[in-house]
């Protein structure tokens, strides 16, 4: 049984067919380039997503915050991380208390789990 893909490396955005193999391989078609081979067995064997998230700004007491401030600041992954154990990252970003003043690219969590993936500040907040 085929599976349908769209090739999302490049703006080229090739339809791929994947056919399984007897041997557990896939056999790609519709690809322009070889990255088009890779990414369909990255997606199929091992899918990955770069994660964007929001995390919580430790409240200092120092009174609110001013209408329409931000309250939460935005994160991302350093790089894709296993799609099946995003929902536990997402946990830990969810558990961060941030302390201000954060800049962008500041390393909120390290290598996670020896990922080798950090999350980060999207975002300069004072
Ligand atoms: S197969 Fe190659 S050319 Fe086609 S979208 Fe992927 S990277 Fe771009």
């Amino acid at each position: 049984m085929s599976e349908e893909l769209i090739c999302i490396t490049c703006p080229m955005g090739c339809r791929l067919t994947v056919d399984r193999q007897q041997d557990g391989s896939l056999a790609v078609t519709g690809n322009r380039c070889p990255r088009g081979i890779k990414y369909a067995n990255e997606e199929l064997l091992a899918p990955k997503r770069v994660v964007s998230a929001t995390a919580t700004i430790q409240d200092d007491g120092a009174g609110e915050r001013a209408l329409g401030e931000v309250s939460r600041l935005p994160v991302r992954s350093t790089a894709a991380y296993p799609k099946q154990d995003v929902p536990e990252l997402l946990a830990a970003i969810y558990a961060l208390r941030v302390r201000l003043p954060v800049s962008r690219g500041d390393v909120l969590i390290e290598d996670y789990k020896g990922s080798g993936v950090d999350v980060i500040a999207t975002r300069t907040m004072k």
